[in-house]
């Protein structure tokens, strides 16, 4: 019989909810409706308001239910698959952009933290791309050097380095962001609500949008209730099926975390990693660890799952659950006393280039999207979000430029399933040859000690 492993049905970021907001139970006009109450559509819906619009924000379930409720919680500059695939399907020019556009998102971010004083325990102590294993050494300089030349502020950290710094040995080198950092993402997404409705916007919970019809105006309806607006804003990333459009642009993949019991005082004494840099690690899909300012570790990732049809994959998932959790005993071995709390998950919203969909559609190009961040939203999403609202104002945004291309479609199923399924697998047996080449490293402790 399998194991039964302690489950959050959404996440343990913010153990308690505020009072709902209303449902929509009537017909309403706004300037702009908004469907989705996560980073995106909070940030648009602020940023509108500054300006003085008249803004409704229409959410499913409550603001900070999707993944802006549930990730990992690393502020990162990190854009596309990495910057060295950037490079090569997108040539110099446009890659700079890009990394320009991931920083500005990162500094938007911090901003709004400061503008809104969001109390979401944000650290600004960089994340580290760690390397686990002597082969990621030669590859992880590289990169850092593309990085450089792209104009990303990043660095080579070097064994010693690392060592210094106190970051666990598990990881060797790394490749060190040194924007951004770590935060609570439920402390953030609930204070961006607050603020939102400080603001005056008008937000409608348990509320979900079965349709978006175009038009001058347009009109969203929900089930006990219409509004109806000049421009609309589709902020639900890996949901948006559930509206029906962009069906091909972008679709959900499933991502399971933990969180440890707190670690005590002893153990976060011996654990050193007193900077508490976000740590993600050099796999293919990746492993990320964050020490949180309340004392515990959260991480996972590295499993990811795709549901035929482009369904949101189940969120109980104990073969997932195995190896993160086994992820994380091989890497931290000197906290095997410490026990695992509880597990979770989200969907990601997921382009095939790894890079956010924006734009407009609908005859009167009056239906905006800012979609599929593909797990990299915490700053992406925010920065997006003004960037919507000054396109919905006449304006272009000066990292409008950097998004703009021909987004590629997801092929149609049962290709798409079968395309998911051989991507990941063909990922998973790298990075399952890595960790396989690791342990054999801890296995030989001269060579270990040499490395
Ligand atoms: C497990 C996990 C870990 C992650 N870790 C990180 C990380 O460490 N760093 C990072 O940068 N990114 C991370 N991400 C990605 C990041 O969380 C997202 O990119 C970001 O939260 C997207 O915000 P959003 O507002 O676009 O979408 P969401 O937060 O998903 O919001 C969409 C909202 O739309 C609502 N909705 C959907 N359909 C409807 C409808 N029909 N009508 C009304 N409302 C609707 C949903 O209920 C939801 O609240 C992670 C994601 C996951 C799942």
């Amino acid at each position: 019989m399998s194991r039964a492993y302690p489950f959050e049905e959404f996440s343990p970021w913010t153990p308690t909810r505020p009072e709902p907001e209303p449902a929509l139970c009537d017909d309403l006009r706004a300037d702009v409706v908004i469907v989705g109450g996560g980073y995106t559509g909070l940030s648009t819906a602020l940023s509108l308001r500054s300006e003085g619009a008249d803004v409704i924000v229409l959410e499913r379930d409550f603001a900070g239910f999707g993944a802006s409720g549930r990730n990992a919680g690393h502020l990162t500059p990190t854009i596309g698959k990495d910057l060295p695939t950037l490079l090569r399907f997108f040539g110099a020019e446009r890659a700079s952009a890009l990394v320009r556009f991931a920083d500005a998102a990162v500094e938007c971010t911090e901003e709004v933290i400061e503008k809104h004083q969001i109390d979401c325990g944000y650290a600004r102590c960089g994340n580290v791309l760690a390397g686990l294993h002597p082969k990621h050494e030669a590859p992880l300089k590289r990169a850092a050097d593309t990085a450089r030349r792209l104009g990303a502020r990043v660095r080579y950290v070097s064994g010693p380095e690392m060592r210094e710094r106190g970051i666990p040995p598990a990881f060797r080198c790394g490749v060190l962001e040194e924007c951004g950092g770590t935060l609570n993402p439920g402390q953030y997404v609930r204070g961006l609500r607050a603020a939102a409705l400080r603001a005056g916007v008008r937000l409608f919970e348990g509320t979900a949008v079965a349709a978006l019809e175009d038009g001058a105006p347009v009109v969203a309806r929900a089930e006990a209730g219409t509004v109806t607006a000049d421009s609309a804003v589709l902020a639900t990333n890996a949901y948006t099926d559930s509206v029906g459009r962009l069906r091909r642009r972008v679709t959900p993949l499933r991502v399971s975390l933990f969180e440890t019991a707190p670690l005590g005082e002893e153990s976060l004494a011996s654990l050193g990693w007193q900077g508490r840099e976000g740590i993600y690690t050099a796999h293919e899909a990746l492993e990320s660890y964050q020490l949180t300012a309340r004392g515990t570790i959260v991480g996972g990732s590295k499993v990811v799952r795709y549901a035929f049809g482009s369904g949101l994959a189940p969120g109980y998932d104990p073969a997932a659950f195995e190896v993160i959790g086994g992820a994380f005993r091989e890497r931290f071995p000197g906290l095997s006393d410490v026990e695992i709390a509880c597990y979770w998950g989200g969907w990601i919203g997921m382009t095939l280039d790894f890079l956010p969909a924006f734009g407009s559609e609908g005859a009167h190009r009056n239906i905006h999207h800012g979609v599929g961040f593909c797990g990299h939203g915490v700053a992406q999403a925010t920065l997006v979000g003004q960037m919507l609202a000054q396109r919905i104002q006449g304006r272009e945004h000066p990292c409008e430029a950097a998004l703009r291309r021909r987004v590629l479609a997801w092929p149609p199923e049962p290709l798409r399933w079968g395309a998911a399924k051989l991507i990941m697998g063909a990922l998973d047996l790298l990075d399952a040859r890595t960790d396989r080449q690791i342990r054999g490293l801890s296995r030989e402790p001269s060579r270990s000690a040499a490395a």
